[in-house]
């Protein structure tokens, strides 16, 4: 038997648990095989019932000799099972292990059983119990071989797949392995392959380990693959990137020196560094990837505005991209004041707003072929496949898959839904569905680009961030909400307006995950064609249920009284434009679709990494020649996090803070002390400092209860008459939040209720006094990001962290604010935390997710494995030497698994 082959192949595995394996991802003999074991239990020989209680959960054997169910509080239920030893003594005390509402517990088990349950023993009143105990069912002793009498191993959970199933399955095929060790090829250079093990010994030893010696070994080595594995594909990132085609974006620094002087403070020795730092690589002639990691506050916007004078000044243009529209103003707003000065051309782009008008077409073709709309029709491009005639008579155009195979962030899908016949969509409906796409553009998703056609709807789109979880790792809105919204949403209105009831949309849609730029052009010239090559609109007719960007903003244009006369007037105003074009373009990451305003672009400077992902790294340093990139994040990380998230990065850090900064000093206080916490708030207002209030709405995304808001301000203006508020949340237009910054910038307001929108970036030096409610709600890392708005002038600073009831760990993680400033220690502490299996936003990161590695536990593994890799790429850096080429397929079958998104 090979690993490659299919499961399904074999005929003694049912189907049922093919299709159980089949959820977990696991369909070929490799893929089980390395369905790792989450830990073992000793089972050569189990220990005697305990007297008492303890802390370490252990692993007993007994039959089940009573069992009841019994009712509490109503409709809640316990279940209990009472085990007695196989030998019992006299001072043998039965073990009883309960489940609370677990009804299918009460099925599996009965009086005469013999059990195997791992848990915590607990005393409760005289008895010993096991609360909710993991437990298996020995049915007979003829397996025993497998299931006991050894080191036994427990896999993930499974629905429909027990314990016992699955480990009969995986031993049978690694005894069938012939050879036995077939296709198990240890990928690992000799410096990390401790004495002769190899992988097929490592993965037997995994699965069925002889002795906890032999599992620990065999763990390493497949840890070390695994992140050898890793370090491998980023270390080839780093060469592809390193070999591209680059130019040097270094001007001579004149423009450089003449903004330093200009500049009201002194650099911080660290700002120089790493200013001296990008310079050089700025002048290198291959591409600079590199990451600046900086405290928040400690001043990476003026490194930044360095790094793109000297690009411009070489006669590039510098792209500035922030991961929102308020860090986008703010930052358009600095360098308005800094630069203009010098005579910089400066430009705003993002979705909301853009300060030049003129179109930015998405794409290049699309502008060459003159305005969009006249471009769909019959522009020479070989007409694609229409929906109408693709669709087979059986309509097999449409695939059951509900949820597409990729969820990943920043993906992109192309999606098809079709009515359900014999419904089709009038022409007002169209527009109903139309309005319903465009209500959450630029909310929940991007939109490209959608038609709607009068039985179907494309639709190109890319679902957003929804939210940070407390963790702050990012989450996306799930494509099948977003197209269940969008299909309730309209249904409901065309149901009402047409005065018609029952189903409109088909139960199936079709999406597709778009893998790459050239994937993407083509769906969104097809989607913008469709109507036309499908016949439903005459060649010279004009569409109306088509819609891109442009489209809307040529509306909003048109709205604003600033109509286009004609196409060629567009072209004449665009064409004026690249005259004088920008030198410095600041966006949203919207910027990363419009390459076409960039006309020659240096430098790209991202800001707050952590939003963005690698993938869009890789759409901004596709083109040839290859920009310079410089991400930017105050979110410092651990270092084995920095080697594996940002390891194909070359990294800068400003480990300094400028001088003149007050101290913040930061209390965790109990919410019945609010009414010392308000006095103080007063007194620091009367001395006219400026106040945050950040409230503990969390969730902005789904539903903000807008009235909540409202109420919450109306509370705290109360509580801080006379003293002027002002309310900031997700929900307000971006045009009327920048109203509302500035107010609060120029000292209008003094006190701001808000929620985590403020969290990135925000820059008013005089803000010197910060309460987070329910602090406890909140991570770590997000409890630093939002005190870093605080203590920006020379004033000394508060940060007061609000909980309620807090358990001891909420106090523990919380001490660690009051304890230290430092972003770099937050970040060590909030790891050690949290607690291993966190990955913290490796799914940004584009590699692929650990089976079986920690990134903390592991993390000497992780530099061990790094180190060699690093080594091996130095040497040979194209993997041609005999014994570095097996290695090469590491590379191919990662890509081909995790890169898609990025060829
Ligand atoms: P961050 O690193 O969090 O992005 P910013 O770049 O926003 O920090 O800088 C924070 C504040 O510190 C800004 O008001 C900026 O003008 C100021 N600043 C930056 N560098 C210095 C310096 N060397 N000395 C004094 N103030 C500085
Ligand atoms: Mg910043």
């Amino acid at each position: 038997m090979q690993i490659s082959r299919p499961l399904a192949e074999l005929d003694w595995i049912q189907r049922r648990r093919l299709l159980a394996l089949r959820r977990l991802g696991i369909e070929t003999v490799e893929n089980l095989l390395t369905h790792f074991p989450r830990r073992h239990e000793d089972r050569t020989e189990f220990p005697e019932f305990p007297r008492e209680e303890s802390d370490v959960p252990i692993c007993l054997c007994g039959e089940v000799i009573k069992t009841s169910l019994r009712r509490f509080g109503g409709w809640k239920k316990i279940f209990e099972a009472t085990l007695q030893e196989s030998k019992p003594n006299a001072l043998s005390e039965p073990l009883v292990c309960r489940w609370f509402n677990l009804h299918y517990v009460q099925k599996m088990i009965a009086t005469g059983q013999r059990l195997v349950v791992f848990g915590k023993p607990r005393l409760r009143g005289k008895r010993i119990c096991m609360d909710h105990p993991e437990f298996e069912v020995i049915e007979n002793d003829e397996e025993i071989s497998i299931h006991f009498r050894r080191l036994t191993p427990i896999y993930p959970a499974t629905e429909g797949l027990s314990q016992r199933v699955l480990r009969s399955i995986i031993c049978r095929i690694l005894s069938e392995l012939s050879p036995p060790g077939a296709g198990l090829e240890t990928l690992l250079p000799s410096e990390l392959v401790s004495g002769d093990m190899d992988r097929a010994t490592a993965i037997r030893a995994i699965h069925f380990p002889e002795s906890w010696e032999a599992r620990d070994a065999a763990r390493e080595h497949l840890v070390l693959s695994e992140f050898f594995a890793m370090q491998t594909l980023i270390a080839s990132r780093r060469t592809d990137a390193s070999i591209r085609i680059g130019q040097a974006h270094c001007g001579s620094g004149t423009l450089l020196e003449k903004f330093l002087e200009s500049l009201p403070f002194e650099l911080t020795g660290a700002q120089r560094k790493v200013i001296a730092e990008i310079r050089r690589a700025l002048a290198a002639s291959h591409p600079m990837n590199r990451l600046l990691q900086g405290d928040v506050g400690s001043g990476k916007t003026v490194v930044a505005i360095a790094a793109m004078l000297l690009a411009i000044e070489a006669g590039y243009q510098a792209a500035f991209m922030a991961p929102t529209q308020i860090l986008a103003e703010q930052h358009y707003a600095v360098l308005r004041r800094w630069l203009e000065p010098l005579g910089v051309r400066i430009a705003l782009r993002t979705g909301a707003r853009q300060e030049e008008s003129g179109p930015l077409p998405l794409f290049a073709a699309a502008e060459n072929q003159g305005s969009a709309r006249v471009s769909r029709v019959g522009d020479g491009v070989a007409p694609s496949r229409t929906f109408l005639n693709v669709q087979s008579p059986d309509g097999a155009f449409y695939s059951r898959r509900r949820v597409p195979h990729f969820e990943k962030p920043w993906a992109i899908y192309a999606v098809t839904i079709g009515t359900s016949s014999p419904r089709w969509l009038s022409p007002k409906a169209r527009t109903i569905v139309l309005d319903a796409l465009r209500h959450f553009h630029q909310k929940h998703y991007e939109l490209f680009a959608a038609s709607v056609m009068p039985d179907h709807v494309h639709f190109l789109i890319q679902p957003w961030p929804k939210k940070n979880d407390y963790a702050g790792n990012v989450v996306f809105w799930p494509l099948s909400v977003l197209i269940h919204s969008m299909k309730s949403f309209s249904a409901h209105k065309i149901n009402k307006v047409e005065q018609k009831s029952g189903t409109l949309w088909e139960k199936e849609r079709f999406d597709r995950y778009v893998r790459s730029d050239r994937d993407l052009k083509e769906k969104f010239q097809y989607i913008l064609r469709n109507p036309w090559d499908s016949g439903v609109a005459e060649q010279n007719e004009d569409y109306p249920w088509v819609w891109t960007q442009d489209d809307e903003a040529r509306n909003e244009r048109l709205f604003r009284g600033e109509a286009e006369t004609s196409t060629r007037d567009a072209r004449a105003t665009r064409d004026k434009m690249r005259e004088d074009k920008p030198q410095i373009i600041i966006g949203t990451h919207a910027l990363l679709y419009e390459n076409v305003s960039f006309s020659n672009l240096g430098l790209v400077v991202i800001d707050e990494q952590h939003k963005f992902g690698v993938a869009q790294r890789a759409r901004l340093t596709a083109r040839e020649p290859t920009p310079d990139v410089l991400v930017m994040t105050a979110t410092p990380i651990p270092r084995t996090l920095t080697m594996t998230i940002y390891g194909d990065l070359d990294v800068s850090t400003i480990d300094e803070m400028p001088r003149n900064r007050g101290k913040i000093i930061t209390a965790v206080r109990d919410e019945s002390k609010l009414g010392e916490v308000l006095s103080f708030l007063r007194t620091q207002l009367e001395a006219r400092r400026q106040l945050y209030v950040i409230y503990p709405l969390i969730d902005e995304s789904e539903k903000l209860d807008v009235k909540a808001a409202a109420a919450e301000y109306e509370l705290w203006r109360e509580r801080l008459r006379p003293f002027r508020c002002e309310l900031l949340h997700g929900r307000i237009p971006a045009v009327e939040k920048q109203e509302i910054m500035e107010r609060f910038r120029s000292g209008e307001t003094d006190a701001l209720i808000s929620t985590t929108v403020l969290e990135v970036g925000v820059d008013v030096p005089n803000a010197t006094v910060m309460l987070i409610e329910n602090a406890d709600h909140f991570g770590l890392a997000q409890l630093h990001q939002l005190r870093g708005r605080i203590g920006r002038g020379e004033h000394k600073s508060y940060c007061i962290l609000l909980t309620s009831n807090q358990p001891k760990e909420a106090s523990a993680k919380l001490a660690v604010l009051e304890r230290t400033n430092n972003g770099f220690e937050v970040a060590e502490a909030d790891w050690e935390l949290r607690g291993p299996g966190d990955l913290l936003g490796t799914a940004q990161s584009g590699l692929p997710a650990l089976k079986i590695g920690n990134l903390k536990a592991d993390a000497h593994l992780m530099r061990r494995a790094r180190a060699a890799a690093v080594a091996i790429f130095e040497a040979d850096p194209h993997l041609e030497s005999p014994e570095n080429q097996r290695f090469r397929r590491l590379i191919v079958e990662q890509q081909g698994r995790t890169f898609s998104n990025v060829s």
